[in-house]
This record gives C-alpha cells, sequence and structure tokens, in this order.
C-alpha cells in the first residue's frame, strides 16, 4: 500500500492506474477509523476499483472552540486497518499541502449548507465543500463514499457535483452502528462510561419515530415533539437539535407524504453526536 503525501504523488499514482485501465473510488475521511469507515472502504473495493482513501483532519471545517486539535488521530492504527481492507493508496497530506501560504479560495452550497448542522456550526459546511472539491480535483475519482451518518454532508457533496459538473458517481453508504445501536463515530471515545449507555438514547428515539410512521403517523411535529422529550428526558443528554425535514432539500415538512429525514444532534458531555434516519410512507398507506 502506498502513503502519499503530496498532491504530485497522488496524480501520479492515479495517472497509473487509469493506465491500468482501472477505475479510481475515492473514501475521504478523517482517520480515527471504525467500521463505518472501512465498510465504505469495503464497497469501494466490491465495486472493482483501485482504492483510495484520504487522511485529513481539515481546520477549515471546524469553529473556533470546536475540537480541531483534540480531535483522535493514529496515523499507523488507520494505515493497518486500510490495508486489512485491500485500500491500495492513502493521500495523507499535511495542512501546508492542503492550504499553502497564500490559499484564498472557499465553496458555498448555499441553501443545502443552512440549517440542521449548519446552523449550529456556521461555515462548517463550507469547510467540507471545499476541502472534498479540492480532494476530488488532486484524486479525480470515478466514484467517492460517503455514509448517510453524515446525511447533510452527503447532501451538500451531491450538490456540489451536480453544479460544478464533476464526472463523479456519489455512492451513498449505510449507517454501521454498534450493538446497541449507537452510530459509530471517531468521536465517541470522547464519552466517559456513563455518557456512552446514555448515548443509546439516540438510536431508541429514531426507532420509535420509525416504528409510529410504520404504524401510520404522519405529523412531523408529533414525531419530532416525540424525539426530542425521549432524548429530554436522559439526564446526560443536551439536545442541540431534533428536526424533521424534506430529504432532498433539508426543509422542514409538516407531514410524511415523501421521504422524510429526522435528524439530531445532541451533546453528551464533551461529545456532540448526530444521527438521523429516513421514514417514508410505506405504498399503499
Ligand atoms: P469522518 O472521518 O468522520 O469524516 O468520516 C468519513 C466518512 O465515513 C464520511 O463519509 C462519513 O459519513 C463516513 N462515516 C462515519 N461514520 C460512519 C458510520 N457510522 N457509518 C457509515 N459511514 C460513516
Amino acid at each position: 500500500m502506498e502513503i502519499l503525501r503530496t498532491v504530485d504523488s497522488v496524480r501520479q499514482w492515479v495517472r497509473a492506474q487509469r493506465e491500468a485501465g482501472r477505475a479510481v473510488h475515492f473514501v475521504p475521511t478523517m482517520g480515527y477509523f471504525h467500521e463505518g469507515h472501512l465498510s465504505l472502504m469495503r464497497r469501494a473495493q466490491h465495486d472493482n476499483g483501485a482504492v483510495i482513501v484520504s487522511i485529513f483532519v481539515n481546520p477549515l471545517q471546524f469553529g473556533a472552540g470546536e475540537d480541531y486539535n483534540r480531535y483522535p488521530r493514529d496515523f499507523e492504527r488507520d494505515r493497518q486497518m486500510a490495508q486489512s481492507v485491500g485500500v491500495e493508496a492513502i493521500f495523507y497530506p499535511d495542512v501546508a499541502e492542503m492550504y499553502p501560504a497564500g490559499y484564498q479560495t472557499e465553496v458555498r452550497v448555499k441553501e443545502l449548507s443552512k440549517p440542521l448542522c449548519g446552523r449550529s456550526r456556521p461555515g462548517h459546511f463550507e469547510g467540507v465543500a471545499t476541502v472534498v472539491l479540492k480532494l476530488f480535483n488532486i484524486v479525480t475519482p470515478d466514484r467517492a463514499y460517503f455514509g448517510m451518518k453524515d446525511y447533510q454532508q452527503l447532501r451538500v457533496i451531491q450538490q456540489l457535483v451536480r453544479d460544478m459538473n464533476l464526472p463523479i458517481e456519489i455512492v451513498p453508504c449505510p449507517i454501521v452502528r454498534e450493538p446497541d445501536g449507537l452510530a459509530m463515530s471517531s468521536r465517541n471515545v470522547y464519552l466517559t462510561p456513563e455518557e456512552r449507555t446514555a448515548a443509546t438514547v439516540l438510536y431508541r428515539s429514531l426507532q420509535w419515530a420509525q416504528a409510529q410512521v410504520e404504524s401510520g403517523e404522519r405529523d412531523a411535529s408529533q414525531l419530532r415533539e416525540g424525539v426530542f422529550q425521549r432524548i429530554a428526558a436522559e439526564p446526560l443528554a443536551r439536545i442541540d437539535y431534533v428536526e424533521v425535514v424534506d430529504a432532498e432539500t433539508l426543509q422542514p415538512v409538516e407531514r410524511i407524504d415523501r421521504p422524510t429525514l429526522i435528524a439530531l444532534a445532541v451533546f453528551f458531555g464533551k461529545a456532540r453526536l448526530i444521527d438521523n434516519c429516513i421514514v417514508a410512507p410505506a405504498a399503499g398507506y
């Protein structure tokens, strides 16, 4: 497996893959891998391409007072895990390689960046869109894999690809969870054992909402309220938001009559966790 530290070395590696007639499949990450990341890499491998992963904790997408400095990092562990699932190259640039002195450009996907996490993390999705566009221009992948865990990020990237006419297929991948339902996240390491147990309320609440929709509930405010109250009943939880929005536009809905996203962000101690599910009225209702 190749460890590539520079833009030029990535371009060379990609050229060699293309000359060998291979498609390039790309998984952008911030590292500190777990099964969620590995599921994207396995999928990229399964789809028959040369798999390249990037590991870059992108300072541009962290706000002042957020966890950029303490974000967990362990390159050697990541390298071994990526190798074990057949990744062929890791792009592991430093900040100066991505944002050299004099860097000034930012990219903004206007509407999709505003609601949900965009409201509590101003500038976050501009940071995401900017780094992903740079990574796409460096790697020029045929396909790129994104987890539905970060659903708003996925929508922002889909819109970016469409608006900027990028010849890249975005492949959404399902959320990977711990056996007790907690969505896997590099940030779960911030949780104390008590917070870790308490955090299972998130998935239980989403499952409750899903069951409500399955038994015919169509009122979005009932669902929102039900999820909110279930989480609020957990003393270690501090809710940032719980929202019920159109799965495409991310704008609030009143009724569940098309695919709808139930999205939440909740603090447990130092960790801000996000989770979501998509609900839709079953055919026949
Ligand atoms: P990150 O390193 O947290 O920026 O995540 C890199 C990629 O892995 C993103 O596309 C995430 O959506 C995806 N990802 C993170 N956690 C999960 C998970 N639990 N299940 C599926 N994908 C995930």
